[in-house]
């Protein structure tokens, strides 16, 4: 196990792809660490310039206190797991799995009892003879997973492993991987861009974007108080609401509604300013009747979310959508009020969130300020 300190990294590619702009980054030791992000963000740069696949074009990167930027791969003692599995499709499960042990020479019988172990470990019994053709993309994965752990790495980098599962075994792969970072402890950097992967996994996440970190915070600091409107954006199923509003003294006037200003934002934000006010569908509660310090609309669309319904309010100032609870839905064309539960709306000011120098309601328990 070890920990990983990042400092001023910067990888520009030949032709000038600027894929990570000097980002700073501590994951701990033992720590679940997922990046997250848009399509062409960096996180997959990220993960091989730590493991020593693309060379770092300035900054350093430390593991254990050992500056490791000029090592190559093989120094870093860092296991990968790729997006495809690359198994070696004319090799036994048990021989992929042993695969490494045999680079590092290791003896016959040390192989087979530790790749065994390793096939135990991750649910693979009985299946130790077949080649990857003959598996399901579940347990292809697993295989992989195998394959990285045997070598005993101090850390692993997994880049989308899930990504070629289908949704169902997507979420029972996320569980088993789940269980096993927290049963065998490494330091695990995980890339997705998948958010609600990221949110059920990991213990810190580093939201991207365009090279750099735009948040780093816990998956309920990062779901609960996006840093800005790019993560507010980003992060969660149903997108936030995001309804531009104007500070009027003590009130915020937004899509038609007086909303009082959050106390944690009261002393960060002058009279006039221009807001947006973010709320998401989650935190609002629909009724049928009028509600002071509510958004007001027409219901116009309801889509099931299985055991909850996202129903869409057509306001003065454009859609609000709410979270109803399953057999409360509204019909079609009424109309509704969205009433905000206190301590959950959030103000944005030139894109970053509004916040008072002492934080009325702190995020959680968990600090999240590491690098
Ligand atoms: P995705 O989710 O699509 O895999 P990503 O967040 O992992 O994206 P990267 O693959 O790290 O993003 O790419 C970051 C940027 O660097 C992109 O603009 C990409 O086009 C560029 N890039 C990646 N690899 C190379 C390369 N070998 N040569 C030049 N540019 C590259």
């Amino acid at each position: 196990m070890a920990d990983i300190a990042i400092r001023g990294l910067t990888k520009v590619y030949p032709g000038g792809v600027r894929a990570l702009d000097a980002l700073d980054l501590d994951v701990a030791e033992g720590e679940f660490f997922a990046l997250l992000g848009p399509s062409g963000c960096g996180k997959t740069t990220l993960l091989r310039t730590i493991a020593g696949l693309e060379r770092a074009t300035d900054g350093t990167i430390r593991l254990d206190g050992t500056d490791v930027t000029r090592f190559p791969p093989g120094r870093r003692d860092v296991g990968m797991v790729f997006q495809d599995y690359a198994l070696f499709p004319h090799m036994t499960v048990l021989d992929n799995i042993a695969y490494p042990l045999r680079v590092k020479k290791a003896g016959r019988a040390d192989r087979r009892r530790r790749a065994k172990d390793a096939a135990d470990l991750l649910g693979l019994v009985g299946l130790d003879g077949r080649r990857p053709a003959e598996l399901s993309g579940g347990q292809q994965q697993r295989v992989a997973l195998a394959r990285a752990l045997v070598a005993e790495p101090r850390i692993f980098l997994l880049d989308e492993p899930l990504s070629n599962l289908d949704a169902r075994l997507r979420l029972e792969a996320r569980t088993q991987l789940k269980r096993l970072q927290l049963h065998l402890g490494i330091t695990t950097v995980f890339v997705t861009h998948d958010q609600a992967e990221a949110l059920a996994l990991a213990d810190r996440i580093a939201v991207m974007e365009a090279g750099r970190i735009r948040q780093l915070g816990t998956p309920v600091e990062v779901f609960r108080r996006p840093a800005n409107l790019f993560v507010a954006a980003f992060i969660g199923s149903t997108p936030m609401n995001l309804l531009d509003g104007t500070v009027r003294g003590a009130s915020v006037a937004v899509a038609g509604a007086e909303l009082p200003v959050p106390a944690d934002a009261r002393d960060g934000i002058p009279d006039g300013a221009d807001v947006v006010c973010g709320v998401r569908p989650e935190y609002l509660d629909y009724s049928g009747d009028p509600v002071d310090s509510a958004f007001v609309g027409t219901v116009s669309v309801i889509e099931h979310l299985g055991g909850s319904s996202l129903v869409t309010l057509d306001g003065e100032d454009g859609p609000v959508r709410v979270v109803v609870a399953e057999g409360r839905e509204p019909e079609p064309g009424a109309e509704g009020w969205a009433v905000p539960r206190p301590g959950r709306v959030l103000l944005y000011r030139d894109g970053e969130l509004v916040t008072a120098s002492e934080p009325a309601m702190a995020p959680s328990s968990k600090d999240g300020g590491h690098g």
